[in-house]
């Protein structure tokens, strides 16, 4: 969700009882998933659940998992969708559940830096990163880690250090691999690889991913963020137990409720291959199309190409539709600054490390204010622009 409490707005489309003609400003700062939210209800009662007073009341769950609280029919269904879109290897690895992947971020560098030693771990990430891992890492002034910022120019060699790789990274939808590693540093270096946008929606998949730490939440895959359920899958199994053991001081566990509708609607995305994917590649195919129409005709920004790979899950060759803009103002203007002269919220890229020339837009509004977006992204023209 992204807030970031100082920067945070609440504009008219965060109530959707609001008519549309009343907004003044667009928030695409966050990246609020509601963009699926029409497949979801068009399935109507086939997600709805009942839960009576007398379920769900232990805290405990499977206590011979190593995450004890985990609930097994979500074990179940994360294993089976990672086996029906094969995006990434869950076969004999540790499922480590979480409130949102934030917590499972926060989770891994707990197991991966303690007991800790007399300096703090870097923590780095490669610019443009995803604006929270700076505040994320800093909010308790850990002694175990601290962020040390962009890791294309982190140059303590041989020290200990995070890379935190987020592929295809918000915000440019990159697809990435560890900088660091490259460079042949020390052992000491250890990896979390967040892919909670490794999904055919937003970009071809081509290959499972296996990755010591790896990073996902059901808030980018099916767009369900309130229900604040994110996993890891875990070669090692003490990483795992330090993993489990961060979330238990911190909520003992994970809401039972919230684990029980991620299986079900996990369910339903895995019986149904592959319907919702499908839909959400439209979806994102289709709003990159009319993005890249506008952005054209206007002559003001820029925006990264993405290669055509050949994606395993549809069989098809397709580009990367991420759930982010990454927009930059061909002049070096301040690119929130200028679209905030149009009552468009963006997150400018100092925030993630970059220029300000850059800002970031969320792709994943509601349609009604996306349609607005591209109205008021359309009347930022460049002199002469329209001539032909
Ligand atoms: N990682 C990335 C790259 C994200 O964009 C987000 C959500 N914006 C998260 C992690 C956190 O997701 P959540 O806590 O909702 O699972």
């Amino acid at each position: 969700f992204e807030t970031a409490a100082a920067n945070c707005i609440i504009t008219a489309n965060n109530n959707p009882k609001t008519p549309l003609s009343s907004i003044s400003s667009i928030n695409l700062e966050q990246g609020d998933p509601m963009a699926f939210e029409a497949f979801w209800r068009k399935l109507g009662d086939k997600c709805t659940m009942v839960i009576s007073g007398s379920d769900l009341m232990s805290y405990l769950s499977d206590m011979g998992n190593v995450c004890w609280f985990l609930v097994p029919e979500l074990a179940e269904a994360i294993n089976n969708l990672h086996h029906g879109v094969d995006n990434a290897v869950s076969d004999g690895r540790h499922i480590v559940i979480g409130t949102g992947s934030t917590q499972l971020y926060q989770a891994a560098l707990y197991a991966l830096s303690s007991p800790g030693g007399p300096e703090p771990i870097s923590v780095v990430s490669a610019a443009p990163y995803y604006s929270q891992y700076p505040a994320e890492t800093d909010y308790l002034r850990s002694g175990l880690y601290k962020w040390d910022g962009d890791a294309n120019t982190f140059d303590k060699n041989n020290g200990a250090y995070i890379e935190v790789i987020n592929s295809p990274n918000n915000p440019d939808g990159t697809i990435r691999e560890a900088v660091l590693a490259k460079v042949n540093r020390s052992a000491e270096g250890k990896l979390i690889h967040d892919l909670a946008y490794y999904w055919p929606q937003y970009t071809p998949i081509t290959g499972a991913a296996d990755h010591d730490i790896m990073l996902f939440t059901l808030s980018k895959c099916t767009g369900h963020a309130g229900s604040r359920i994110g996993w890891a899958l875990v070669k090692d199994t003490e990483v795992a137990r330090k993993m489990t053991r961060f979330i238990e001081l911190g909520s003992i566990g994970v809401s039972k409720e919230s684990q029980l509708r991620a299986a079900k609607i996990l369910g339903i995305v895995c019986d149904d291959y592959p319907n919702f994917f499908e839909y959400g590649r439209r979806l994102m195919s289709e709003r990159w199309n009319m993005l890249r129409q506008v952005i054209r005709q206007s002559g003001v920004f820029g925006l990264p190409e993405y290669p055509l790979e050949y994606c395993n899950f549809t069989g098809k060759f397709t580009n990367s539709h991420p759930g982010f803009a990454w927009l930059e103002s061909k002049e070096d203007e301040d690119c929130e600054k200028l679209l905030r002269a149009e009552r468009i919220m963006a997150r400018g890229g100092r925030r993630f490390g970059a220029d300000a020339k850059y800002a970031r837009v969320s792709m994943l509004s509601r349609e009604e204010i996306f349609n607005i977006f591209l109205e008021r992204l359309s009347a930022i023209q460049a002199p002469f622009a329209s001539l032909p």
